[in-house]
């Protein structure tokens, strides 16, 4: 339904952005609890339980809902670097909104620090609300969009074990971010004598 504005972003990208995940499964219509909460990335095709276990060597990433929005976990999203998105931590997992957050309240505090796409107040230190406003974003500019990207996932197998890739260059990405995080995010002011 957002599609004209991620164009330029791979075929799995443009189908996990615009996916009603939780939906009933049109393959598993007859099936209880047939909500699609599964996303192939290789197929770019949103999955039910039922339609587990799917190919061993396609990539499939769980979709959770949270304050009635579709997130991914950011250790999930191998191929997508999540770098300047808001992160909330739910259940010890840091997790990234997949669309843009309709803007309910336009807090005049803290409008300094605006989402680049959508303008929604963000926390400082965070670039976009959401995947997909960072998309967006980043779209206007083929090479930007193309550096978000991971590669292809052959050559992120191996980075795919290895517990840290996630984190190397994100300042919100490093799983440090707690709701309690107000605390250290003001800057010190004290000159430098
Ligand atoms: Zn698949
Ligand atoms: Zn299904
Ligand atoms: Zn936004």
């Amino acid at each position: 339904m957002q599609s004209p504005a991620v164009r330029g972003a791979p075929q799995w990208l443009r189908g996990l952005l615009s996916e009603e995940f939780f939906d009933s499964c049109a393959a598993h219509q007859s099936e209880r609890k047939n909500d699609k909460n599964h996303f192939c990335v290789d197929c770019a095709a949103a999955l039910c339980r039922h339609c587990l276990p799917h190919d061993a060597s396609h990539n499939i990433l769980q979709i959770w809902k949270y304050a009635s929005c579709f997130v991914v976990r950011v250790d999930d999203l191998k191929l997508f670097d999540c770098t300047g998105i808001q992160s909330h931590t739910v259940s010890d997992h840091e997790v990234v909104f997949l669309n843009e957050r309709t803007a309910r309240k336009r807090s005049v505090a803290s409008a300094e620090n605006p989402c680049a796409a959508c303008a929604r107040p963000l926390p400082s230190a965070h670039d976009y609300c959401s995947i997909f406003c960072k998309v967006k974003h980043l779209g206007e500019n083929e090479q930007g969009l193309r550096r978000a990207l991971r590669g292809s996932r052959k050559g992120t197998a191996a980075e795919a074990g290895g517990k840290a890739s996630s984190c190397e260059t994100g300042r919100s990405c490093g799983g440090s971010l707690r709701k309690r995080s107000r605390k250290q995010a003001e800057p010190t002011r004290a000159p430098l004598f």
